[in-house]
């Protein structure tokens, strides 16, 4: 385990600075806690940066090739500006989709770009620990985990194996988009898919909700559209 990832060696008086000393007490009582982040990116700036890096991206005059660099710097520690909730599809690629290199981005993936308990964790560990001030969930135009969820809900189909736990998870988003009469159902699920996995977020107690209460921490919706290699917000 590295240095940075154990979350015993943070003190106190660290998590006084996020708020979030009485809530840090309540869950993970220790004398060892400290925000480890010399100086955290604020959450309009990480939104800046991620925003200019896709617009490299986009025009294909991507700045981060050399991935070398830092490499002894980043082997003791970490400190990511943004954490990113992505699909797993193999065209959607958050690193080079912002123009970011090692380091900077903490992301979590799953197929659907969806949060369960287990992404939870994790978010709030790139935001307690880390000091990521940002989160974004991003979908992604022709999702296939959207795409077969609409088609098993359609068809009354079971996929096989563990594939129904994805569905399970995505289906609300296609009971919401059917219920608004989406012209675009796919496109309408992915973004109300995306709306829920921010809602979600932004009062998921204890951490993060005190975090974005406390105006410490943004959690914004986007989709990545793969034709054109640009993200918009949803
Ligand atoms: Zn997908």
């Amino acid at each position: 385990m590295c240095r940075q990832c154990d979350v015993t060696r943070f003190t106190r008086r660290g998590l006084f600075s996020l708020g979030l000393a009485a809530t840090a007490a309540a869950v993970m009582p220790g004398p060892t806690w400290a925000q480890s982040t010399p100086s955290p990116v604020s959450p309009d700036e990480a939104i800046r940066r991620l925003q200019e890096g896709n617009a490299r991206y986009s025009a294909n005059t991507s700045t981060n090739k050399d991935f070398s660099a830092g490499r002894m710097a980043r082997s003791s520690a970490q400190y990511p500006f943004a954490s990113i909730v992505s699909c797993a599809d193999s065209r959607v690629s958050p690193e080079l989709a912002f123009d970011q290199g090692p380091g900077d981005l903490f992301v979590v993936r799953v197929a659907g770009n969806f949060v369960n308990e287990d992404g939870l964790a994790s978010l709030e560990y790139g935001a307690v620990v880390l000091g990521s001030r940002l989160i974004m969930v991003l979908g992604h135009s022709d999702c296939g985990a959207v795409n077969s969820t609409i088609k098993a809900m359609s068809e009354g189909t079971t996929l096989p194996g563990h594939l129904p736990s994805l569905v399970n998870a995505i289906r609300p988003a296609v009971e919401a988009a059917q219920a608004k009469k989406a012209a675009d159902l796919l496109r309408e699920a992915t973004a109300e898919n995306v709306r829920r996995a921010v809602a979600y977020l932004q009062t998921a107690k204890p951490l993060i909700s005190d975090l974005v209460n406390a105006g410490k921490l943004k959690v914004v919706g986007a989709v990545y559209n793969i034709d054109t290699g640009t993200v918009t917000t949803v």
